[in-house]
C-alpha cells in the first residue's frame, strides 16, 4: 500500500503546484493565476521572482516585434572543460535543451512603444546566467547591432558571474563586452542596463555597471564578491541589506528601482529624453532685467533668501514639470539628498533639471544636511550634465544652498576638487545651460552647478562669495557686524546685474516667494522658458564661445 501512498501525495503535491505559486522569498502561497497576472512579484513581500528571457520579452517588447539576433550562435568550449560530473560541452547541451535557450542571454530587434531598441535578455536558468564566450559573443554583436543601426541598447542583466568552464576566456568576456559598450557610448548612443536579481560577480564588474542609466528590481541581489567570501574574509557579520538593489541606490550606483509592472514604462519614457524634439514655443525673452525688480536694503534680503517658506527644487518640480525622473547616484559613493537632479519636463521642453534641496522642517533639513551638498552631490550633478550633454538636452540648475557641506568626510572626499572638476566641465559643456539662483547663493557650493550660459536671480535672493555673518567675522572681528558686510559685499540681485555677474533678475510675489510659493514657482518656469527658448536657436559652438567670453571677462 505504501507506493499507493506515495503516488497519491505526488498527486497531490503536482495538484497544489497547479493551484499555487510559493514565494521564494517569505514562502507564501499565491494563488497562480494571482502570481501571473502580478507579473511574479509576491504581493506579501514584493520580492520579484526571477523571469526566464522569453517572459521578459513579453514584458517588455511590443507583441510580435521581437525579431532574435545571432541565435546560431551557441556555447564554446575553449578548454575542453571536464570536471567529476562530466564534460562541460555534455552539461551545455543538458541545460540547451531543457531550457530551448542556445546561451545565457537572448539578443534582438524590438520595439517598445513603436520605438525600435536592441534588446539583450540574460536568463539565469542557462548555467546561472553566466558569462561564457558564447554569451559574450551575443551582447558584443548587440552592441555592434545597436551602433550600425543608430538605435539604443538596453540589457536586462541576470547572472551569478563569470562561466569557470571557460576559465580565463570567460574573464576577458568582461573586457570584450566592455570594449562594445564603450563604443556605442563614446558615439553618443544610449545604453540603458536593468540590473535583476541577481546580478553578480564577472556581469556586474562589466557591462551591468557602466549603463547611461542603471536601474534595478526592487530587492535585486546586487553585487560583486559573495556575501559567504567577504564574511570569512573581513571576519566580520554583513548587514541584512548588504548588495540589494536599495543599498546599492544609497551608494550611489543606481539611478532608481523601478517595480516590473512599471518597467517598460520607465525605459520608454527614458528613451524620450536622449536627443528630443523640442517644441517651438512662443514665450517672452529671459526675465526682466532691473526695473521694477528691485530688493530692498542687502540684510532685509539675506532674511528673506533664508525664508524656510520659499520654493525649493521640488516645489518647482511639483508645480512646473509636467514629468520628473530622479536619476540618483554619484557612482562613487553615494547619493546626496541635498543635490538632486534627473530628466524633466517643463512647458513641453525637456531638461536635465538639477538643484539644491533645501528642507522646510527640521526633519527635512537633516535629510537633505540643509541643502549644503557632500561631494557625491557635486559628482552626480556633474555625471548628469555630460548625460546632458551626450542626449542633447539643455541643462537647468535651481541654486539654493548656504554652501558646500564644511566637513571632515567632505573634505577627505575632494569637496574642492568635486567643485573645479565641475567648473571646468560647465565651462565646455556642449549644450545650453540656465542656471537661477532661487534663494541663497552660498560660494563655491552655489558657483559648482553655476556656470550656465544665462544666469538669472529671484529677486530676493543673494549671491555671495561668503556669508555676511562669516564675513564680519573675518573682516570685522564681529560677526554682529553681519548687516554690514551684507551691504558692502554686494550680493543682492540688482547689484549682481551692474556688476555683469547676473543675466536678468525673477520678480517675487510681493512681500516675498514665500508667501505665495505658487506664484514663485510659476515665475521660475517662465523664467526657465524664456531663457532657455533663444538658446536653443544658437548654434552649440557659438552658445560656448559665449559662454567662455562670459566668464573668462569677470573681473577683468
Ligand atoms: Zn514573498
Amino acid at each position: 500500500m505504501a507506493w499507493l501512498t506515495e503516488q497519491i501525495k505526488d498527486v497531490k503535491i503536482r495538484q497544489e503546484r497547479e493551484l499555487w505559486a510559493v514565494c521564494a522569498a517569505c514562502k507564501r502561497h499565491v494563488d497562480r493565476s494571482v502570481w501571473q497576472a502580478d507579473l511574479k512579484v509576491c504581493p506579501g513581500c514584493n520580492a520579484h521572482e526571477r523571469l526566464s528571457c522569453r517572459e521578459r520579452i513579453d514584458l517588455l517588447a511590443d507583441a510580435g516585434s521581437f525579431e532574435e539576433l545571432n541565435a546560431s550562435v551557441g556555447v564554446r568550449d575553449p578548454l575542453a572543460f571536464a570536471d567529476d560530473s562530466g564534460s562541460y560541452a555534455d552539461k551545455a547541451k543538458a541545460t540547451a535543451a531543457k531550457t530551448g535557450l542556445g546561451e545565457a542571454v537572448v539578443t534582438g530587434l524590438a520595439r517598445m512603444d513603436g520605438r525600435p531598441v536592441v534588446l539583450g535578455i540574460m536568463d539565469f536558468r542557462f548555467m546561472g546566467g553566466s558569462l561564457g564566450s558564447g554569451t559574450g559573443e551575443r551582447i558584443l554583436l548587440a552592441a555592434e547591432a545597436a551602433l550600425e543601426r543608430r538605435l539604443p541598447l538596453i540589457l536586462v542583466s541576470a547572472s551569478g558571474g563569470a562561466r569557470m568552464h571557460e576559465g580565463i576566456v570567460s574573464l576577458m568576456q568582461m573586457a570584450r563586452t566592455c570594449a562594445a559598450i564603450a563604443r556605442l557610448q563614446e558615439a553618443g548612443l544610449p545604453y540603458l542596463s536593468v540590473l535583476t536579481d541577481p546580478t553578480t560577480g564577472g556581469v556586474s564588474a562589466s557591462y551591468a555597471m557602466v549603463g547611461d542609466l542603471n536601474i534595478a528590481e526592487p530587492k535585486s541581489l546586487i553585487g560583486f564578491a559573495g556575501r559567504r567570501v567577504i564574511e570569512q574574509t573581513i571576519k566580520q557579520k554583513l548587514p541584512d541589506d548588504f548588495q540589494t538593489a536599495e543599498y546599492l541606490l544609497e551608494h550611489g550606483f543606481l539611478d532608481g528601482i523601478v517595480p516590473r509592472r512599471a518597467l517598460k514604462a520607465w525605459l520608454v519614457n527614458a528613451l524620450s529624453y536622449y536627443r528630443p524634439v523640442q517644441p517651438q514655443l512662443k514665450v517672452a525673452p529671459a526675465a526682466p532685467a532691473a526695473g521694477g525688480a528691485v530688493a530692498g536694503p542687502p540684510w532685509e534680503t539675506v532674511q528673506l533668501a533664508r525664508q524656510a517658506g520659499r520654493p525649493t527644487i521640488r516645489d518647482t518640480i511639483a508645480n512646473c514639470c509636467d514629468d520628473f525622473v530622479e536619476l540618483h547616484g554619484d557612482r562613487l559613493f553615494g547619493d546626496d539628498h541635498g543635490l538632486i537632479g534627473g530628466f524633466a519636463t517643463i512647458g513641453g521642453l525637456r531638461v536635465m533639471l538639477i538643484g539644491h534641496q533645501k528642507g522646510k522642517t527640521v526633519e527635512e533639513n537633516i535629510a537633505v544636511n540643509f541643502g549644503m551638498a557632500n561631494p557625491e552631490g557635486y559628482r552626480k550633478a556633474l555625471r548628469l550634465m555630460r548625460l546632458a550633454e551626450r542626449y542633447g538636452l539643455p541643462v537647468v540648475s535651481l541654486v539654493d544652498t548656504p554652501g558646500a557641506y564644511p566637513g571632515l568626510d567632505a573634505e577627505a572626499r575632494g569637496q574642492a576638487e568635486a567643485i573645479a572638476r565641475n567648473l571646468t566641465v560647465m565651462a565646455t559643456l556642449r549644450t545650453p545651460f540656465v542656471v537661477i539662483v532661487t534663494g541663497e547663493g552660498g560660494s563655491g557650493g552655489a558657483l559648482g552647478i553655476a556656470v550656465g550660459d544665462r544666469v538669472l536671480m529671484l529677486q530676493n535672493a543673494v549671491y555671495s562669495v561668503i556669508s555676511p555673518e562669516g564675513c564680519a567675522s573675518i573682516l570685522w572681528r564681529d560677526g554682529k557686524k553681519a548687516p554690514e558686510a551684507a551691504a558692502a559685499l554686494k550680493i543682492t540681485a540688482g547689484e549682481l546685474l551692474k556688476l555683469g555677474i547676473i543675466d536678468g533678475i525673477v520678480p517675487e510675489p510681493a512681500g516675498g516667494a514665500h508667501l505665495d510659493p505658487k506664484a514663485a514657482t510659476a515665475a521660475i518656469k517662465l523664467a526657465i522658458l524664456g531663457a532657455l527658448t533663444p538658446l536653443l536657436e544658437i548654434p552649440v559652438e557659438t552658445l560656448v564661445e559665449q559662454r567662455y567670453a562670459k566668464f573668462s571677462g569677470m573681473g577683468r
